[in-house]
């Protein structure tokens, strides 16, 4: 049986400042993900923090937040059979250093917070992340 879903994918503003978003565009076609609604923005101290409200009381949020909010990402969602756990597999473990050979982390993170992307981590919230950035 087939599960096609939709993940919230996010280029992090150290890969866009890398210039490898097409880089990266490219794996997840490779993977088999295709990309169904994207663009690219920067986003405020604030609507960082509410996209990431999850971690509001982690020590590492406030960092964090203004992090994501530093400087251009590229938002999308990508759907394929699976996406949400596929997706997650191929960005690899949150820590670069921990990550998997082959993985995007592995190969473009810098660090645990500089880890070049994002990935929605359950149904629930792929679409409640979707929704964030395509809500219109
Ligand atoms: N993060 C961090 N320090 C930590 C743990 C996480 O800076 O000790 C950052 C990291 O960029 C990560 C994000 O917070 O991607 C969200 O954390 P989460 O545990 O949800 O990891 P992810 O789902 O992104 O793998
Ligand atoms: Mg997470």
């Amino acid at each position: 049986m087939s599960n096609t879903e939709q993940t919230l994918s996010i280029i992090k503003p150290d890969a866009v400042e890398r210039d490898l978003q097409d880089e990266i565009k490219e794996e997840f076609k490779k993977n088999g993900f295709s990309i169904v609604k994207e663009k690219k923005i920067h986003i405020n101290k604030s609507e960082a923090e509410q996209f990431y409200k999850v971690h509001q009381t982690k020590p590492f949020y406030n960092d964090l937040c203004a992090y994501l909010s530093s400087g251009p990402i590229v938002v999308m969602a990508l759907e394929k059979d699976n996406a949400i756990l596929d997706n997650r597999q191929l960005m690899g473990a949150t820590n670069p250093k921990e990550a998997n050979e082959g993985t995007l982390r592995k190969k473009y993170g810098i660090s645990i917070d500089k880890n070049s992307v994002h990935g929605s981590d359950s149904v629930e919230n792929a679409k409640i992340e979707i929704d964030f950035f395509f809500k219109d």
